[in-house]
């Protein structure tokens, strides 16, 4: 009989491990109260960001801990009522800045994000998403002299972990990213980024795919778990409770108390981010970083979307004025008083405090695999995830290693 398979959440994460687990002949059904996409993986800025390589808990980024919290406005900020409820956190990333800790973290996302792009392309053709991909590299642009000469080091440690980095002149830069008012000092292309023209798209696109194959969504909150001699053996939803031989976590920043019931405390929390879409947006054929701004602008379907900013220690209620700086960035950048917005959007990130996923299997039982805190870099890490989800749960030899990603790194409950 085919093994019966739980996956909780429909975000991407979920919904590629869905398709990876029912393509090994497994039967898979997939639990969300909300519909596939809809919660973090709705708004990102659609980028499939290989360069990522290195954890924000670095000791560079704590130190700009005070200018985060004197201005709202900054890329990263960090909200000053939201202070005690984020001390912990920060405690903890600060735990993970340290040197060893760091190139540790930059050794495991650089595995992950050196299969992130070829597990894409597998996807791609797997799942028929070429429509929704395009996959010609991706941009970054650097307004001032100091800054791009600042970034050598940084260069030099993306190279060293396989990301190919092409330095950018000035005019090479007006020449691929036509209409910026000022000359940019330089700028980075990287050819083996991608972007999506829809992030929501691919959702519901690998949800599609998967129920025509036999797959089962239900639109149902997983409350938690009935467990057995070491072993989950079945969830329970308020309609109902299922029996399974597996079940994996992909709950994204809501994992904390489902997977604390699995034995491993988990310090996630949101790094809330924003986005706006362009009516009448620039030209453009890649995704550009504007990297002093903290932004991204992204050709979609549609229109331009620009997203980005963190914010740490953010209360329910989003702070639009964030989303309306990208606006005034973009109009800045291009001298365009008359860009207008079409729509805004906020989601959070869900990270852990050394920026690493938590992929493995839990504490408590081993065939309960968590697959969550994919921070920034979700998207592009959703189709490796997804295989590597796979061979957890078929207890076959993963192509990766997975240690420092334990689920148990931050202690047991
Ligand atoms: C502004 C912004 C820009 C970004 N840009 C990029 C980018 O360019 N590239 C990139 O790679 N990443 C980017 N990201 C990050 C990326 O969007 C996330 O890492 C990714 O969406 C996380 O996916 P997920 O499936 O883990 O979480 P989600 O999409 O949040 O999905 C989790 C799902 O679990 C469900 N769930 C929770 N609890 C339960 C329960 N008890 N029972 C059943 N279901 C449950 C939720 O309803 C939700 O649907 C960006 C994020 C933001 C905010």
């Amino acid at each position: 009989m085919n093994q019966q398979i739980a996956i909780v959440g429909a975000g991407i994460i979920g919904m590629s491990a869905a398709r990876a687990l029912q393509r090994a002949g497994t039967a898979v059904t997939v639990y969300d109260p909300e519909e596939p996409g809809a919660v973090c993986s709705f708004g990102n800025a659609g980028n499939i960001a290989i360069d990522h390589v290195r954890p924000l808990a670095r000791l560079d980024v704590l130190a700009t801990v005070p200018r985060m919290l004197a201005d709202p406005l900054a890329p990263l900020c960090l909200k000053f009522a939201g202070l005690p409820h984020a001390w912990p956190w920060l405690w903890r990333a600060a735990v993970a800045a340290r040197p060893a800790q760091e190139r540790r973290g930059t050794r495991a996302l650089g595995a992950l994000l050196g299969a992130a792009r070829a597990a894409w392309d597998d996807e791609i053709k797997l799942s028929g998403l070429e429509s929704l991909f395009h996959t010609e590299g991706a941009l970054v642009v650097y307004e001032k002299a100091g800054s791009l000469a600042a970034t050598a080091a940084d260069a030099a440690i993306l190279r060293e972990h396989g990301v190919r980095v092409d330095m950018l002149s000035a005019d090479e830069i007006n020449q691929r990213v036509p209409g910026l008012a000022q000359q940019a000092a330089g700028g980075r292309f990287y050819p083996d980024a991608a972007h999506t023209v829809d992030p929501r798209g691919i959702v519901t696109h690998l949800a599609e795919r998967f129920v025509a194959e036999g797959g089962t969504i239900r639109r149902e909150k997983v409350t938690g778990f009935l467990l057995a001699e070491g072993r989950v053996a079945g969830v329970q939803t308020a309609q109902r409770a299922e029996t399974v031989d597996a079940v994996v976590l992909a709950t994204g920043l809501a994992s904390r108390p489902l997977a604390e019931q699995l034995g491993a405390r988990t310090p996630i929390s949101g790094e809330r981010g924003y986005h706006v879409v362009l009516e009448n947006g620039p030209p453009l054929d890649l995704s550009v970083t504007f990297a002093e701004r903290g932004f991204i602008a992204t050709p979609m379907n549609m229109g331009v979307r620009l997203a980005g900013t963190v914010e740490l220690g953010a209360g329910t209620a989003p702070d639009w004025r964030r989303a309306e700086a990208l606006l005034h960035h973009m109009r800045a950048l291009y001298g365009r008083s008359d860009l207008r917005e079409a729509s805004r959007w906020t989601g959070d990130r869900p990270t852990l405090p050394d920026y690493l996923p938590m992929l493995g299997a839990s504490p408590l039982a081993r065939n309960a695999v968590f697959a969550f805190g994919h921070q920034h870099i979700g998207l592009t890490l959703a189709a490796i995830t997804g295989r590597l989800v796979r061979d957890l749960v078929l207890e076959r030899p993963v192509e990766i290693d997975l240690r420092a990603c334990r689920t148990d790194r931050f202690g047991r409950v």
